[in-house]
């Protein structure tokens, strides 16, 4: 069952339909830009960035600030959009899509200015008698943005704001399963009043996505998974273009012996249940140390049956957001069920709803040689496994392809740090579900195959520019040291100078 199809199309332009996971009802159609679209949209936007970037940082925030303005007060019809597409309960639609933005955004205007202002370094060594250095921040041009289904406009609107801010234009191609959230966004910037071609949406598929990274652009920032990932990093490797990839994940939780049983099931249930599941930091594989594990699947067990699931009126688990997520899911499930797992909750498409609805579940008695446990299922499921020790915990949690997020639970914080050092994955959180992404502070960015580069904080930030290196003579005039004629008595000198800077107690403190 796909809720993205391809209709018959008159024009040149392939042209799709949207429908709601919940209702499967037809939501709305869209026209897939071609190759020629995305060339203009791109000329477009790099005419455009030229006088963004000429203006200040201040000025530059102040369309970002209208932009909040904007989100506060059409909250309802962000949220709409989003829920009519991806079925997504309402507390997600509003934490995720409006509240999460409107901080990231906030965080931008106000803190980009001094991230990105020229920087003066000082030197080290004999270098710093003659020579200043400055760091300027420059913007790269027109970025490219790819992003996926399950967080549509937290997704878009996060990069947006750092690389704008960066001062660059943006063209971007959201996911073909979540156009209309895209629309909202740009019309939010429409009313903001951003300049005319600063930001586009060019709507489409993977043909759309693909023509946009060969359309002349300066970097590509993508979310997506693992397989789309390394096409477009084959794809920028060719034409060297700079690149982030925020990829899938498959992350563990480790519940030591010591966790407070009460904060850690409702975590597990939490951080493998929002967002129907499909979270890249979602928890995936729950790793649980032995003295505790029954007491704290029982736990599990009885919130995740008090979850409430619809496609209407108050409830905590929504729709699956796409058809081929509803069927990895199942796939996964059937595997795991076929190779010993129990389900001890859930376990199945929901038989009372008409849409794509898998029950929140709760399985145990897995194994590594699962699906469940090595890919990612982004579905709603807690998948719980005994381990003997932390020892064990920390091992299997890095028995993963994966390196995306992670959490530790213990009331011991300097012992989930050190646990948490030992976790190969881009972050870890301890005592709580994976929030980083929603943490503007933070780097955010996967290890192995979750990802290349960070998106996010300063790190982040500065990932849209070119960190260009002003380096200056102090006085600018007279002889260049060390310049020509190369005469044996001054190599003489060079050669006593070394060994005085670096052959004496002094001179290697002085430099
Ligand atoms: P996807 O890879 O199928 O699609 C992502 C985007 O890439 C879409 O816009 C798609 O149209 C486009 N695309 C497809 N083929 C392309 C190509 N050849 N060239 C350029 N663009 C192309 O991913 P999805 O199913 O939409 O999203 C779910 C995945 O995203 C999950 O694996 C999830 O973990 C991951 N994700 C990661 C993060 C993160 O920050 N690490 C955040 C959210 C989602």
């Amino acid at each position: 069952m796909a809720i993205v199809e391809v209709l018959e199309s008159e024009g040149p332009r392939r042209r799709m339909q949207v429908r709601s996971p919940a209702s499967l009802e037809p939501i709305g159609e869209f026209e897939c830009a071609s190759a020629e679209d995305v060339g203009v949209a791109v000329q477009r936007a790099r005419a455009a960035q030229q006088s963004w970037a000429a203006l200040s940082f201040d000025e530059r925030a102040g369309y970002l600030v209208r932009l909040v303005d904007q989100f506060v007060a059409r909250q309802d019809e962000v949220i709409d959009a989003v829920i009519a597409e991806t079925g997504k309960a309402r507390t997600e639609a509003i934490g995720m899509e409006v509240f999460s933005p409107c901080d990231a955004i906030s965080y931008y205007a106000k803190h980009a200015k001094k991230i990105l202002s020229p920087q003066r370094r000082k030197l080290h060594g004999v270098m710093r008698l003659t020579k200043t250095l400055r760091v300027v921040y420059q913007p790269l041009g027109v970025v490219g943005l790819i992003t996926p289904w399950n967080g549509p406009v937290v997704l878009s609107a996060t990069p947006l704001a750092q690389a704008l801010m960066a001062g660059n234009a943006v063209v971007h191609k959201p996911s073909e399963v979540t156009p209309l959230s895209a629309l909202v966004l740009k019309s939010l910037t429409e009313a903001a009043g951003f300049p005319e071609d600063l930001y586009q949406v060019v709507q489409g598929d993977g043909a759309t996505g693909a023509a946009l990274i060969e359309s002349g652009i300066d970097k590509v920032s993508f979310t997506g998974s693992v397989a789309t990932g390394r096409k477009v990093a084959a794809a920028c490797a060719s034409r060297l273009l700079p690149f982030t990839l925020e990829l899938g994940g498959k992350d563990a939780m480790i519940v030591c012996a010591d966790a407070d049983l009460e904060r850690a099931s409702a975590g597990a249930v939490l951080g493998s249940c929002m967002n129907t599941g499909h979270y890249c930091c979602g928890t995936e594989r729950v790793y649980v140390v032995e003295s505790i594990y029954e007491r704290f699947v029982e736990k599990v067990v009885e919130r995740t049956r008090a979850l409430r699931q619809s496609n209407s009126g108050e409830f905590d688990v929504g729709a699956v957001f796409s058809g081929p997520q509803l069927a990895i899911i199942e796939s996964h499930m059937a595997d795991a069920t076929a190779k010993g797992a129990t389900v001890r909750v859930g376990g199945r498409r929901n038989p009372d709803l008409k849409g794509l609805f898998f029950e929140p579940t709760v399985v145990t008695d897995v194994d590594h040689d699962m699906a469940l446990m090595n890919e990612e299922t982004f579905g709603p499921i807690v998948a719980i496994k005994k381990v003997r020790d932390e020892e064990e915990a920390i091992r299997l949690a890095n028995q993963s392809d994966y390196g995306l997020n992670g959490s530790v639970w213990t009331s011991d914080l300097e012992k989930g740090i050190e646990i948490a050092g030992r976790i190969h994955t881009g972050g870890v959180c301890i005592n709580d579900m994976t929030l980083t992404y929603g943490v503007p502070e933070a780097p955010f960015g996967g290890r192995k195959a979750s990802g290349l580069g960070q998106v996010n904080g300063p790190e982040g930030l500065r990932g849209y520019c070119h960190a260009q290196p002003i380096l200056a003579d102090r006085r600018g005039k007279g002889k260049i040291q060390g310049g020509y004629p190369y005469t044996r008595k001054a190599e003489d000198g060079m050669q006593k100078f070394i060994r005085i800077l670096w052959g004496t107690p002094l001179g290697r403190w002085l430099s």
